[in-house]
């Protein structure tokens, strides 16, 4: 007998606002694969033959600043990779690179927490990336910060240390897509709608977490993320 009581409610999940007690809610969350040249020759491939391209995670994969995440199942290879994440305010199709940041609400820092031996199974056999990447609370994300107060985010380091040892740095200068090509790129295939979170690739230096581990990264101007893996 079904036993289930209708209607139930879901959670809307939410990210965090820098100097607002209001939360941003979260509609989707888009990620840019390959978009750092030295992180592609890295994972054995070469940028110039692999462009950049998208894969998603569920918008209840994100984790407040602080929170910490325990070692997912079913991998012996959990990898972090720091990232600059766009929030998006107005959505849009086809949307043009003249007025691309229009669309953007924000932009904080994220952690694209990624089962590495389960992706790499998956490019062997040409299997889609989904349990490598849209797993439970594989999206750490910390406060947005608006562009109305903190403007908009094209430079700056972006760093990441585990237990106090530096293991990714980079520029954001250096991503492949910029934030305008990501909007542009991405709107051709998908309509951007006001509560999506894009993360848009991580630099070089990816590599293993392992239970107990602290990380902290940052992007110059927003709020450092902190995460504890369990
Ligand atoms: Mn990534």
């Amino acid at each position: 007998m079904n036993r289930i009581v209708t209607p139930f409610t879901v959670a809307q999940p939410t990210v965090a606002i820098e100097g607002s007690d209001a939360r941003f809610p979260v509609h989707r969350i888009y990620c840019v694969g390959r978009n750092y040249a030295a992180h592609v020759r890295e994972m054995g491939a070469n940028p110039e033959r692999e462009p950049p391209c998208f894969f998603m995670k569920p918008a209840d994969a994100v984790v407040p600043n602080g929170a910490s995440v325990p070692y997912a199942p079913r991998t012996s290879n959990f990898h972090h990779e720091i990232e600059l994440v766009v929030a998006i305010g107005v959505g849009g199709r086809d949307i043009r690179r003249e007025t691309a940041l229009d669309h953007v609400y924000g932009y904080a820092v994220g952690n694209d927490l990624t089962r590495r031996d389960l992706q790499a199974a998956a490019k062997n056999a040409g299997l889609p990336w989904d349990v490598a990447k849209g797993f439970d609370r594989s999206a750490p994300v910390a406060a947005i910060r608006p562009v109305s107060s903190g403007g908009h985010v094209a430079e700056g380091r972006i760093w990441l240390e585990v237990n106090g040892q530096v293991r990714q740095e980079a520029n954001l200068a250096e991503m492949i897509w910029s934030v305008p090509d990501i909007l542009v790129e991405l709107s051709s295939f998908f309509e951007l709608q006001p509560g999506d979170l894009i993360f848009t690739g991580t630099p070089a230096g990816v590599g293993p977490v392992e239970r107990g581990d602290t990380l902290v990264g940052g992007i110059d101007g927003l709020e450092t993320l902190r995460t504890t893996i369990e």
